[in-house]
């Protein structure tokens, strides 16, 4: 039977560094039951628990610079793979970063009869990037996000949602964010060229409030979701 429930979707957010995918897949994870593939999530928490490759990407990460893709292509192809054979929908945050990473995505989807149906970028100009970056906190319990000034906490340095404590990302500084502003402009762009030649790209309009980028991102997704079931139909 098809319905809503039951129709497979791979999604990316794509943008720059504090671009807000991470707000929005939150969002998204809650009304639409995606399995949520952050690498930098999954790399921060590598680093807490002090694997070998935790402790191999710390000071890459430190310095603003991207992991190889290599250890990238592993740890994804992981995730990706696991959430395709029970049937579950995908919202790729943080990837593809890199041309390699694009190619690796299009072969290993290819490879497993799948692909990916759309990809929203975020367009927020640069100057706005640095004070969302320097004013971010995150739960270190539960991991919500929010701003020192656009989404204070009721209690300062507490999360409303479950009272952990909020703290800074280390890469969050001024240095970092130069350097992963660079890495973005030189690696990264290229790939949301490659994006839009597919046919795949939306460009959603991010200096705006969480809730409009929201409403903007929610209409596409039902209407891909309706795609693909004329799809299945046909
Ligand atoms: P990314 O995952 O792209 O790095 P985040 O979702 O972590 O970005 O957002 C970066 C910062 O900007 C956070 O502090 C977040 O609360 C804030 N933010 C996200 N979306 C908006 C918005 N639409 N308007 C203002 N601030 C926002
Ligand atoms: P993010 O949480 O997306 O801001 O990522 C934090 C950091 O993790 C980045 O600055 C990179 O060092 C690393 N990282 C995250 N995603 C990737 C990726 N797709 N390729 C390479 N490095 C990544």
């Amino acid at each position: 039977m098809d319905n809503e429930q039951n129709r497979a979707l791979n999604l990316a957010l794509f943008g720059p560094p504090g671009s807000g995918k991470g707000t929005q897949a939150s969002m998204l994870i809650e009304a639409f039951g995606f399995t949520h593939l952050a690498p930098g999530d999954l790399l921060r928490e590598e680093i807490k628990t002090k694997t070998e490759l935790g402790l191999k990407a710390e000071a890459v990460i430190a310095a603003g610079r991207l992991v190889s893709d290599d250890i990238i292509h592993g740890m994804l192809g992981r995730h990706i793979a696991a959430v395709l054979e029970r049937g579950g929908r995908i919202l790729l945050d943080g990837f593809p970063r890199t041309l390699g990473q694009f190619d690796f995505l299009e072969q290993f989807l290819a490879g497993r009869g799948s692909r990916m149906h759309g990809v929203f970028f975020l367009d927020l100009p640069t100057e706005e990037l640095i004070g969302r970056l320097t004013g971010r906190r995150l739960c270190g319990q539960c991991g919500a996000v929010y701003h020192v000034q656009t989404l204070a906490p009721k209690v300062a340095g507490v999360c409303d949602v479950c009272g952990g404590a909020l703290v800074q990302r280390k890469d969050d500084n001024r240095e970092s964010i130069q350097g992963r502003l660079a890495a973005y402009e030189q690696q990264t762009f290229p790939v949301l060229k490659a994006f839009e030649a597919q046919g795949k790209l939306f460009r959603i309009k991010a200096d705006q409030p969480r809730e409009e980028v929201y409403a903007a991102i929610e209409d596409k997704v039902r209407a891909l979701l309706e795609e693909t079931a004329v799809g299945r139909r046909a």
